[in-house]
């Protein structure tokens, strides 16, 4: 029991896995960590994932990748938010855009009169941010000369998911240390307290751990298979439950968007995500509503609406479900990624939960396996409390519509809505959305990003509402700021074509 954690094993290579490789390898200057990483050969990763959060370049900085050398190595591109094309009628130009930069500091009412007052007719995040500006004029969010993940504007990533597995898994092997095994997991040896104390492999023995890491996707093979933790499902709020993914060259030269687009249909939504040599359009759907040949007649027709000269590809199927465990943290054992839950790609939540998870983990590491249930207790209420907020703020997304097919009308139904978010609505309706309705360290979706859902689809401001004067004002300088970074910033496509020369062409042939 009062042994020192010294040996981390991970299951699984995807995206979780690499992640937990380099951060906890990177970390070991901090503790004295010995990490190995167990991969099925021929069990694929997802390979999809393709938007990040913008907490990706805390992350890359950490684990020590220059930021050129991961958006050349990975087909990279910058994303500053989600544009949500089509979800509150469906009618023509019907759009709103949740950008990363938030709304000036000062009190949420008071930007709202100023809005109200001076700029009834721009679109919210227009009015709060130069980023608006940026996004709609395919601009990067930095210039070449800025150090490292440094920007002009809150940015993240869009990148190839395979890409990027490959290069996390190079820099954990040769730069950082890491051990890899190749192999499969076939079974667990259990210790006397109800944990793990190794794991069986087909070829290469048992592996044994103070810590496991459960990054083995969809399989959770030690969280949920071998511990048994159940499984609670979220499909009653959340309906998508398919998805139909294509990767589409571009011409070289092309224009890249500087956000994704999440363009609604009548059963769901199609995401569209511009990279230097692709583009990356899925079809998310509900199978209860949409069956998979529309599904895939209505990705078709995005693709030759968006790219009429784009030749035929494939579309992969994938099908998820959606809801996480009941706990993250059993015993000795850590489930990361997809083994501790999904929830659709909406806002792209699922990434940065696994970044989450690992800066929970490594900056409270347990220092002995007696410390491990009270750490397991504490990681467990956080991040039942992170599911429940995306579960709350995807949801918001549907909550708001005013589109009429069945499945919009189902979303809409108050015995699919979350508790809590139906009582915050009502609050929203006298009050907007605060630090006091999202106060934990770390929000993934703070009361900014609620601000900017809710008013870009048009949810009535409060009645009684301050002055706006002084808020006018910064209203003003984003104007302003947004003409200074029009001259500024080079758009995407001259970003990443000097990076890598040629390489992004190449791509599309
Ligand atoms: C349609 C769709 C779109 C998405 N888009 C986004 C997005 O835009 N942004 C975002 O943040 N996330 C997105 N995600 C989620 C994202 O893809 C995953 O969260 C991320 O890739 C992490 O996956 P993973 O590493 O947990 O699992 P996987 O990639 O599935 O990796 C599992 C690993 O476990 C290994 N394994 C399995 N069984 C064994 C065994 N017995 N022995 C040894 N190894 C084993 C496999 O070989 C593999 O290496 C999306 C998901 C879907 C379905």
């Amino acid at each position: 029991m009062n042994s020192a954690i010294e040996r981390v094993v991970i299951v699984g290579g995807g995206t979780a896995g690499w992640l937990a490789a380099c951060l906890l390898a990177s970390a070991r200057r901090a503790v004295k960590l010995d990490v190995t990483l167990i991969e099925a050969p021929d069990i694929p990763t997802i390979g999809v994932g393709e938007g990040t959060w913008p907490t990706m370049r805390a992350t890359l900085s950490a684990i020590g990748i220059a930021e050129a050398e991961f958006l050349s190595a990975c087909d990279g591109s910058f994303k500053q938010g989600s544009r949500f094309d089509g979800w509150v009628t469906g009618a023509e130009g019907d759009r709103y855009l949740h950008p990363f930069t938030s709304p000036p500091a000062a009190p949420t009412a008071e930007l709202l009169a100023a809005w109200r007052a001076g700029a009834p007719d721009l679109p919210f995040a227009a009015a709060m941010t130069a980023q608006a500006h940026v996004c709609a004029s395919d601009l990067a969010p930095r210039q070449r000369a800025m150090p490292d993940y440094q920007g002009a504007a809150n940015y993240a990533y869009h990148l190839d998911a395979g890409k990027f597995a490959a290069l996390l898994a190079m820099h954990a092997v040769r730069r950082l240390g890491v051990r890899h095994i190749s192999d499969h997991v076939v079974d667990v040896v259990r210790d006397d307290e109800g944990g793990i104390a190794s794991v069986a492999t087909r070829q290469n023995g048992d592996i044994a751990g103070d810590l496991f890491i459960d990054c083995s996707g969809h399989a959770s093979l030690l969280i949920g298979e071998h511990l048994g933790v159940e499984w609670i499902d979220r499909g009653d709020v959340l309906f998508n439950d398919r998805a139909l993914a294509a990767q589409v060259p571009v011409a070289p030269g092309s224009p890249i968007a500087s956000q994704t687009v999440s363009t609604a249909h009548a059963a769901g939504w199609i995401w569209d995500i511009g990279l230097p040599g692709r583009r990356g359009i899925g079809c998310v759907y509900a199978s209860r509503f949409m069956d998979d040949d529309t599904a895939e007649a209505t990705l078709r027709a995005y693709i030759a609406r968006a790219l009429p000269d784009a030749p035929d590809v494939p579309a992969r199927r994938l099908s998820f479900p959606t809801g996480h465990r009941a706990r993250f943290w059993q015993g000795n054992c850590v489930a990361v990624g997809l083994s501790a839950g999904f929830i659709e790609p909406l806002e792209a939540s699922a990434i940065v939960m696994i970044e989450l998870s690992l800066k929970a983990l490594i900056d409270n590491f347990p220092a002995r396996r007696a410390a491990m249930p009270i750490h397991a207790d504490r990681f467990n209420e956080l991040f039942r409390y992170r599911w429940d907020r995306i579960v709350e703020f995807l949801k918001l997304h549907y909550a708001l519509s005013r589109r009429e097919e069945p499945y919009w009308l189902a979303q809409r139904d108050p015995a699919h809505m979350p508790p809590r978010l139906t009582e915050m609505l009502q609050l929203w309706r006298d009050q907007p959305p605060s630090a006091w309705d999202f106060p934990r360290v770390d929000e993934i979706f703070s009361a900014e990003s609620h601000q900017y859902i809710l008013y870009g689809m048009g949810y009535p401001v409060p009645a009684d509402l301050p002055s706006g004067e002084k808020a006018a004002a910064l209203l003003a300088e984003n104007r302003q700021r947004a003409r200074a970074l029009a001259a500024a910033l080079p758009a995407n496509r001259d970003y990443l074509d000097a990076l890598a020369p040629g390489a992004h062409s190449a791509a599309a042939r």
